[in-house]
């Protein structure tokens, strides 16, 4: 095995000056966190670049199929090292070479960087003599310096020798973690779990929220949504959902708020929940999926009369992407099939026929006024059932006999 470590080179966080260290340290955890299964992994974090050591073909195949989708990590590249001799050095580059030679016709170069300056050819001679060795036993190779098919890159540094020819791109974003927790207003439509996906992108963990009426909505559902809360761990985190039981509240606002504007009522009830539930894990903001004009409920006037119930921070990642990208985005990360199966959720079932798309903040309001609905809310919180994904172990169901 030529190769014995992946060189790892990170995304934004190398902009982030003082803060850099945590952002390293998190992007490290991250790592470990993302290939448990393959412990233990050595991981040498220097300040612009990381190192994973490569154990055996096993692990190597496990790394190489996962770090893409780690957040933090512009690319890697499989790396090889040996000493400071030019023999050694000539019979390295080629070995790591030999992948490309039944590859047909490839365009190549040799690219030199030199650290170590007591080195004694320097860059341009080292390029030249490399290049001098390698060409001739490569026939299909010819040298083109702009945009070579394989540039194999060779960097001269205190210690030793560093080759590679191999240049994956990574994830990029930040490490999850990094910019703190938020919590994942998430259905079992398409967009919530992409407007999850993107948050976590930007170095959000996420806690999730779902509100769940049983007996109209079935437990079929109700998996669904685990299956993609836990979906979303393979981007690097641990997922914690919260399972609101729901009815109650949908009965009450569809028995004591008119039709036209159930639907604006229900949605404050939610962020209601959502914002008590927020507070309790210490989550900072609230993220739904909501896209501009895509339903009734997500009119600007709309997102008006349902902001109106808190001052957190709602993050809307989609409220500008069309349906059409964020489905694109939902094949890539393997939630769309898990998110077009069948099953009510808790709004469709109580959908109005007609619900208002310029709903009055002032008439809602007044509408709810007669109703106890903190009480609801209250209760909603409190019986609220709790998974962790991963999951190892199937918890009871409370909400099994309501089925
Ligand atoms: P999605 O595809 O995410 O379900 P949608 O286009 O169907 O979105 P709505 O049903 O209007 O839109 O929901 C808007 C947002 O409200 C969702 O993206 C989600 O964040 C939140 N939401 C809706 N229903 C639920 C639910 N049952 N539990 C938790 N969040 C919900
Ligand atoms: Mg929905």
């Amino acid at each position: 095995m030529k190769f014995k470590e992946i060189l790892v080179r990170y995304g934004e966080l190398s902009t982030k000056g003082r803060n850099k260290k945590d952002f390293i340290n998190r992007l490290r955890d991250n790592v470990r966190y993302s290939f448990n299964d393959i412990m233990p992994l050595k991981i040498r974090a220097e300040r612009d670049r990381m190192f994973i050591e490569i154990e055996n073909d096993e692990k190597s195949k496990v790394l190489m199929e996962r770090l893409p989708h780690v957040f933090g990590i512009q690319s890697f590249s499989p790396v090889a090292s040996c000493g400071k001799d030019l023999d050694e050095m000539k019979e390295l580059a080629i070995e790591i070479l030999e992948d490309y030679r039944d590859a047909g016709d490839i365009t190549f170069k040799v690219e030199v960087h030199r650290t170590d300056k007591t080195f004694p050819l320097n860059t341009h001679e080292l390029q030249r003599e490399m290049g001098a060795t390698i060409l001739p036993q490569f026939s299909n190779f010819t040298v083109q310096v702009k945009k070579p098919d394989v540039a194999l890159r060779i960097e001269v540094r205190d210690d030793a020798i560093y080759m590679m020819a191999q240049v994956i791109q990574g994830a990029g974003g930040m490490p999850v973690g990094s910019n703190g927790k938020s919590l994942l207003m998430l259905s079992g439509g398409i967009d919530s779990p992409v407007a999850g996906y993107l948050m976590m992108k930007r170095g959000v963990r996420l806690d999730a929220i779902h509100f769940f009426s049983p007996p109209y909505t079935s437990d079929n559902a109700l998996q669904k949504v685990k299956e993609l809360a836990n979906g979303l761990t393979k981007f690097g985190a641990n997922v914690r959902l919260h399972v609101i039981p729901f009815t109650e509240l949908q009965v009450a606002v569809k028995d004591n708020v008119p039709d036209n504007m159930s639907m604006t009522s229900t949605r404050r009830m939610m962020m209601m929940v959502a914002d008590k539930v927020r507070e309790e894990v210490g989550a900072l903001g609230i993220v739904t999926g909501e896209s501009l004009g895509q339903v009734a409920s997500q009119t600007l006037e709309s997102l008006t009369a349902i902001n109106d119930v808190t001052s957190t921070p709602i993050l809307r990642p989609l409220i500008s992407a069309d349906k059409l990208d964020i489905i694109k985005i939902a094949m890539e990360i393997g939630t769309y099939e898990t998110s077009i199966q069948p099953f009510e959720d808790c709004c469709t079932v109580f959908t109005p026929a007609s619900p208002k798309t310029k709903p009055r903040l002032d008439k809602v309001q007044h509408f709810e006024s007669f109703t106890q609905f903190d009480e609801l809310i209250e209760r909603a919180v409190k019986n609220r059932e709790t998974y962790i994904f991963p999951q190892k172990e199937v918890k009871e169901d409370k909400f099994a006999d309501l089925l």
